[in-house]
């Protein structure tokens, strides 16, 4: 029998990348963390990495944005203008496709996760599904017909503003472009700034469990009324939060006024791949670029 092909994926996050090689979730051969710093320094470290690695089929890259994802682009494959201080114009498949010579698939690192859960987690069969990370922002990558939903740009859907809770109408959100948008509001960040503390670290009877299932409830409730998807998967560091999916299936049956129906729970749902949809996204699109 012929060996499947051996791919390079890459999670390319905003305080480190993570790089691995592999077939699929079930024969991940190497893994590597390196802290994301200047551009040229941590590309570097990941190119010369997979330079020491068994020879590689195609390269994956599921990045922090935004990006550019219009293939008529010159600057496709690009990080483009981020608040993230350095990255603004990066090449980044440009930069690996000419070191390593492989083919490069590119995209950002939510519609990397939806790829991957639609690939082989919890969107598996689905025809529309969605992925929400909840941790140092809020972002979400849709997926639509087996493909990723680009267009003009790529979907924000963490800054959509949502109707105030009546317990916190006083904070004014911490978006530097929309204030309270979702991600000025129930990001990481955002908990952090309005309680001084992570979500975990307040007790389970603090309003602010309520008020953050509030709008991620409202955030679901959104998708389902634009989108109609099979799946709402929410992953990020603030969904690890015992009993948060939830408070947020709660609050988004209650604001959805009983229009979408019952069914949240096989609706919202956590990633199937745990915390390595990203990862495994990057082999997905490492998977498309090969074929
Ligand atoms: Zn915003």
């Amino acid at each position: 029998m012929r060996e499947p092909p051996l791919f390079g994926c890459i999670e390319a996050g905003g305080t480190k990348f993570v790089l691995g090689i592999g077939t699929g979730p079930h024969d991940i051969r190497a893994t590597a963390r390196i802290p994301t710093t200047s551009p040229a320094e941590t590309l570097e470290a990941a190119i010369a990495w997979f330079r020491a690695q068994p020879p590689l089929a195609a390269l994956g890259i599921a990045s922090f944005g935004p990006v550019d994802l219009d293939p008529a682009s010159p600057r496709w494959g690009y990080i483009t203008a981020t608040t993230k201080p350095g990255w603004d114009d990066t090449n980044m498949a440009g930069a690996f496709g000419r070191a390593l010579d492989l083919p490069v698939g590119f995209d950002t690192d939510v519609n990397g996760a939806i790829l991957g859960e639609h690939r082989w987690g919890a969107a598996q069969g689905c025809d529309v599904a969605v992925y929400i990370t909840v941790g140092t922002g809020i972002g979400g990558g849709a997926m639509v017909g087996g493909r990723p939903v680009h267009g003009r740009g790529h979907p924000e859907m963490g800054h959509v503003r949502p109707a105030r809770h009546p317990d916190d109408s006083d904070f004014a959100g911490i978006c530097p472009f929309h204030g309270d948008c979702f991600e000025g509001l129930a990001s990481g960040p955002a908990i952090q700034a309005r309680w001084g503390a992570s979500l975990s670290e307040l007790a389970p009877d603090h309003p602010a469990h309520a008020i953050t299932a509030w709008y991620l409830g409202q955030l679901c409730v959104t998708l389902q009324a634009v989108l109609a998807p099979q799946r709402i998967i929410l992953g990020g560091g603030v969904m690890a939060t015992p009993g948060l999916i939830a408070r947020v299936r709660d609050a988004a049956a209650r604001a959805s006024g009983g229009y979408f129906g019952t069914g949240s729970d096989a609706v919202i749902v956590p990633p199937g791949l745990g915390d390595r949809s990203g990862l495994l996204g990057a082999l997905a699109l490492a998977e498309r670029a090969y074929m």
